[in-house]
């Protein structure tokens, strides 16, 4: 099958492309201050799209000292937080409104299917803001008797305020750019900090886009600043800054270690949503008639780049050619294409980069003795494009299992004890997510406590909501996203004690 590349581009994209964009600084959008430009690449046909200032230390600092004023003196802080909710809220219903557009910069920006854009990654971010923006009335502190033994007789009250943490920097990924953004300032807003943004250098756009309807939506001058540029300079000028609060971050435990280094200067707060390899696991009284889909899509959807992709398969034996052929049928079936393309299921990967990458793991997984039963190859030589690849004759000393592939590259391994199985799913120094598919509900729940994972899904796979949180055990990453419990993250507690007798 050939590769479709669909010229059909929305017109606001098209205009909002046209011109170089700027990075949004204390509420003005602005050149960078060295005059410097990168490129953003349309995945799908390798040319470049767009022109993005390209932030660097001295950008970095100018976001911060607006996001420090913006917190420390600006109406933000003043405004109560009913009207901060609306803010959020108003903000949801811009983005909703412009679903259209977002899912065109989405998939032109990162390559995914433009229909997956519209019905998930949009939705996905305005459902999000609104949860947020429910919060901002909701954040509360305690009062707490207390007894003080060295002050008999003395009575006190005592109450907690949860506080915002203050200036927080964020840092996200490519694979969900405009989700992980929304991921990230959703609950940062709705807590009352202020934020400087950095959107991952392959994808910038729809954070730029986003930025402009924070600006419409009326949030003041500096709550929220978004500055476009490399990870080595501007990611990391915002990690290392000694004015920023708290660092948020999300992508590979790799760069996560140096965030945490580049932290340690003045102790900023850090959280961590980093990489995974994860187990799934199908029991051989699985209903395999969803068991099967539910194991393609835990890998395939967004082509493998997700943190949570359910790269490592382990198949009960008994059923293990049924379940493998089976997902090699779904893969065959799925059409891979440029994203603005409506029957495009699956476009390219993000860059020249993870092509590379991806296809040097599928040669070292040949070389280690591993064989494709569907896909294995770079589809196409034009756009980035990798075939949906089940590998078969994997075992835990091979990279592929091993280490997150970030791909559209799924391990199929057979096991015959069903205890076994769990001690081998654990063994990675990954923890993000797990997936159990069994009808056996006793097994479900003992597999569910047993797997170290932040995430483990019972016969489905990739569910999310605003409401559930996620993140890592082990190197997978400090603290959570979504649900009440990110609010943690971005609020500190102060514990406020008066003498009233
Ligand atoms: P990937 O390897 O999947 O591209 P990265 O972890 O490299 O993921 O990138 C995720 C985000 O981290 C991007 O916004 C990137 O620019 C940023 N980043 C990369 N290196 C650094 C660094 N040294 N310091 C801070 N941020 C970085």
């Amino acid at each position: 099958m050939g590769i479709a590349v669909s010229p059909q581009i929305h017109p606001q994209v098209a205009d909002f492309i046209d011109k170089p964009r700027k990075m949004l600084i204390n509420g003005q959008w602005v050149n960078s201050i060295s005059g410097k430009t990168f490129p953003t690449y349309n995945p799908a046909t390798g040319e470049v799209l767009a022109q993005v200032a390209e932030g660097d230390s001295a950008d970095i600092d100018l976001a911060v000292k607006a996001a420090r004023k913006a917190f420390d003196q600006g109406p933000w802080r003043k405004l109560t937080v009913s009207e901060r909710g609306r803010l959020i809220w108003k903000l949801a219903d811009l983005l909703e409104q412009h679903t259209e557009e977002f899912a065109y910069i989405e998939s032109l920006d990162n390559g995914k299917a433009l229909t997956i854009a519209r019905a998930a990654d949009v939705p996905l971010a305005v459902d999000l803001f609104r949860y947020m923006a429910g919060w901002a009335t909701k954040i509360e502190g305690n009062t707490i008797p207390i007894s003080v033994p060295y002050t008999p007789g003395a009575k006190y009250l005592a109450y907690t305020l949860r506080e915002p943490i203050g200036v927080v920097g964020q840092i996200i990924p490519w694979n969900f750019p405009l989700l992980m953004a929304a991921w990230k300032l959703g609950p940062a807003l709705a807590t009352g900090c202020t934020v400087v943004l950095k959107p991952a250098e392959q994808t910038p756009l729809s954070s730029l886009r986003l930025g402009e309807l924070i600006t419409e939506a009326g949030f003041p001058d500096g709550v929220v600043n978004i500055v476009p540029g490399y990870g080595e300079t501007a990611g990391a000028a915002l990690a290392a800054h000694p004015d920023v609060d708290k660092i948020a971050f999300t992508g590979s435990t790799e760069v996560g270690k140096l965030i945490v280094h580049a932290a340690a200067g003045n102790l900023k707060k850090v959280t961590l949503e980093l990489g995974g390899k994860s187990p799934n696991v199908v029991y051989k009284d699985a209903d395999l008639d969803t068991a099967i889909p539910g194991a393609a899509s835990a890998i395939f959807f967004n082509h493998g780049q997700c943190c949570c992709a359910g790269s490592r398969l382990y198949v009960e034996k008994s059923v293990f050619d049924k379940v493998v052929e089976g997902i090699a049928e779904e893969a065959k079936k799925i059409n891979v294409g440029s994203g603005l393309d409506p029957q495009t299921e699956m476009g390219p990967l993000v860059s020249e980069e993870q092509l590379r990458r991806v296809c040097g793991y599928l040669e070292s997984g040949f070389s280690e003795g591993a064989k494709a039963i569907v896909g294995g190859h770079r589809k196409g030589d034009k756009g980035y494009f990798v075939e949906p690849t089940v590998l078969v004759n994997t075992n835990e000393d091979m990279k592929v299992v091993r280490e997150e592939i970030f791909g559209p590259v799924v391990t199929a391994m057979p096991f015959t004890d069903p205890e076994e199985i769990l001690p081998r799913a654990n063994n990675s120094e990954y923890g993000l997510a797990a997936a159990v598919w069994t009808k056996d509900i006793s097994k479900a729940h003992r597999t569910a406590e047993i797997l170290r994972a932040g995430t483990v899904w019972i016969n489905c796979y990739n569910i999310f909501d605003a409401a559930l949180p996620f993140g890592g055990y082990k190197q997978s990453g400090w603290g959570r996203e979504m649900g009440h419990e990110v609010l943690n993250n971005y609020t500190q507690t102060k514990a406020v004690c008066t003498k009233v007798a």
